[in-house]
């Protein structure tokens, strides 16, 4: 079929107004928050209402063959939903809406499109929970979330977004639409399909709707922001802390002095809640149910890891506000890309025991290579994971990012960890997926893939 009869058939499947063509794209669709597009031009811009719609556009491109490109709120930093040449870029933008909150369930029922912050207010305003955040929370939407099984920094307690989802809606490449939106705990009838589409970046089905599973609204917050000597100390405050707050643990973050020294120095408005000089500084939260049995506890735990010679110091929040104030200082990592011209960001995972190691040796082969490169470390360790940003800049010209990212990935591979904790693989890693996946792994995937699109028209050339 000819392009524009294909794109007519497209116009007929979304509504004609819902269909933008070739250089007529809105530019903001061409890149996502990391890679801009690299060559040639999508053929299209789709942007369906509903599922029926979703399947009418994709059975119009399986019967052409033509590529497509899932397309969320554009944060993801993999380059998953970066557009591919002569591709048609499936917005969901326009699936917005929450269909229904199940107080028994404890279950929200929402459209793709809808954004996390949304989410996370309209379960607000209903007295839940939803624990999933992270630094994107107004722009990426939850079937975005869904699809690259975002994690963020309450993992620790709450698990990632495979937990937090417990039915959705698909659409397969050939428009086939799969309805799984259980909303049960407990639900062992043959295969958990779910599983299939959370965290496969777009290569399987199209998200549609997700059933999510709420929790109850904290009453109480505890934050503070500890300094250690050195990485054991943290490792052993984790258990610590986990064994003084039972379950309440809800965050556990750990920044590295080159990390906590460069926001506090550098980012306006953040000033050292506690003084320089340490091996390593971690904030921890626990959410419970009543402010001031919860704080009492949270300060014996505190005061109990300082006489053990766990922690050196502490700043303990006495209010939201303080609280907000010591977490400004770990939400800075989003400004650190501005701050040192970033290079790559590494998103890792390596057996806690193991991290403060790996990054020693990390930043220790990168500077003998790069003497003038700089690298600031933080991460969820309870988690196992670990972003390590890197700026080397150009050498005699010539661009070094190639060269780093097999420096740093060979290691990750060598320590038995994974080259993606929660960002996802998209075109970025797709090379290195054979360091942490056995060939038998990857084989499996592509028989998955191949099984469920045979003409490999979802997001080809990501993951696999
Ligand atoms: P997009 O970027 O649009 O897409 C991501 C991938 O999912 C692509 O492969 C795309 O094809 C696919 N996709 C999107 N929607 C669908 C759908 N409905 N059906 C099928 N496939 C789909 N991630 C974390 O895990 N933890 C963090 O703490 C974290 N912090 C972040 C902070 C900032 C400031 C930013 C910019 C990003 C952060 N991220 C984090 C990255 C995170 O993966 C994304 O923010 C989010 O999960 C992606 O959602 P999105 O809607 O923007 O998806
Ligand atoms: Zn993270």
């Amino acid at each position: 079929m000819d392009h524009n009869v294909i794109l007519e058939a497209l116009k007929e499947a979304v509504g004609p107004d819902q269909v933008q063509v070739g250089s007529a794209i809105d530019p903001r669709y061409l890149s996502d928050w990391f890679v801009p597009i690299e060559r040639g031009a999508p053929l299209a811009l789709v942007r369906p209402g509903t599922t029926r719609d979703v399947s009418d556009l994709l059975r119009v491109c399986h019967a052409n063959r033509l590529p497509v490109v899932p397309q969320g709120g554009l944060t993801g930093l993999s380059g998953g939903a970066t557009p591919l040449d002569q591709s048609v870029l499936l917005s969901l933008e326009r699936m917005t809406g929450i269909e229904e909150l199940d107080p028994a369930a404890a279950t929200m029922t929402a459209r793709a499109g809808t954004p996390l912050q949304t989410i996370q207010e309209a379960a607000r305003a209903a007295g839940f929970f939803f624990p999933l955040d992270l630094g994107a929370r107004g722009s990426c939407q939850i079937g975005g979330n869904a699809a690259t099984n975002a994690g963020g920094n309450r993992v620790i307690r709450f698990g990632m977004m495979r937990e937090l989802v417990l039915g959705l809606e698909a659409v397969l490449a050939d428009g086939t639409v799969i309805t799984s939106l259980n909303k049960m705990l407990k639900n062992n009838a043959g295969y958990d399909l779910k599983h299939l589409f959370i965290g496969s970046e777009g290569t399987l089905g199209v998200i549609t709707r997700v059933v999510l599973r709420l929790h109850p609204e904290p009453k109480s917050v505890c934050t503070a922001l500890c300094s250690v000597t050195d990485y054991e100390n943290a490792v052993a405050l984790l258990r610590h802390a986990k064994q003084g707050m039972g379950g309440a643990l809800s965050a556990f973050e750990m920044m590295w002095p080159d990390f906590y020294e460069l926001v506090t120095r550098k980012v306006p408005g953040i000033t050292p809640p506690i003084r320089y000089g340490y091996g390593g500084y971690v904030l921890i939260e626990a959410l419970g149910s009543d402010q001031t049995p919860d704080q009492a506890r949270f300060e014996n735990m505190l005061q109990a890891a300082l006489e053990q010679g766990l922690i050196e110091d502490a700043v303990i929040a006495q209010s939201r506000g303080e609280s907000n104030a010591l977490w400004r200082v770990r939400d800075a990592s989003g400004e650190i890309t501005q701050l040192l011209d970033l290079q790559a960001k590494f998103d890792i995972s390596i057996p806690t025991n193991d991290i403060g190691r790996f990054v020693d040796a990390c930043r220790t082969a990168v500077k003998s290579r790069w003497p003038n490169s700089q690298s600031v470390s933080f991460g969820h360790i309870g988690d196992s994971n670990v972003h390590f940003n890197v700026h080397v800049g150009a050498e005699n010209g010539e661009p070094q990012d190639a060269a780093l990212e097999r420096m740093v990935y060979d290691m990750v591979r060598d320590w038995k960890g994974s080259i993606s904790a929660e960002h996802g693989i998209g075109l970025l890693k797709r090379d290195y997926l054979g360091h942490s996946r056995t060939p038998e792994e990857i084989q499996l995937m592509r028989t998955l893939k191949r099984t469920l699109d045979p003409y490999g028209i979802l997001n080809p050339g990501k993951v696999l």
